[in-house]
């Protein structure tokens, strides 16, 4: 499996609209807009940097992921997205070395990526997101 690189950092916040003045108005990082991934309850919104990305995801739900999140441990950093270059292959590379996965199979995120999330039992705890595009 070939990771390129860091490709966002997934952050957790009650309000997107209130989130987002931090990032743009005080790191002055451009804001492209919102997009809802629907199947994820989620809407999502992203700052590039340089190479890499800081994603806001706001929950569309109640009893969405980062509803949970948010209630259990507060707003911040949700999950780590790393870039691979083939997402079922990296996903079959994983299954062979018994990692455990959330998705086994790669879904659709926010800009029409391929992405598929790792267990956080195999990851020392922390939410890994593989992505495609
Ligand atoms: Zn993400």
């Amino acid at each position: 499996m070939k990771i390129l690189k860091i490709d966002h950092l997934g952050i957790a916040v009650k309000s997107i609209d209130a989130g987002k003045a931090f990032w743009t108005d005080i790191l002055g990082l451009p804001f492209i807009g919102t997009e809802t991934v629907a199947e994820q309850k989620v809407t999502t919104a992203f700052f590039p940097v340089g190479e890499s990305e800081v994603e806001l995801l706001e929950t569309t739900a109640p009893d969405g992921p980062v509803a949970k999140y948010i209630e259990k441990r507060g707003e911040g950093i949700q999950h780590v997205a790393f870039r691979v270059e083939n997402i079922e292959e990296a996903l079959a590379f994983l299954k062979e070395k018994g990692v455990a996965l959330i998705d086994q199979v790669p879904r659709k995120g926010a800009g029409g990526a391929k992405i598929a999330f790792l267990h956080p039992k195999a990851t020392n705890g922390v939410l890994v997101e593989l992505c495609e595009r």
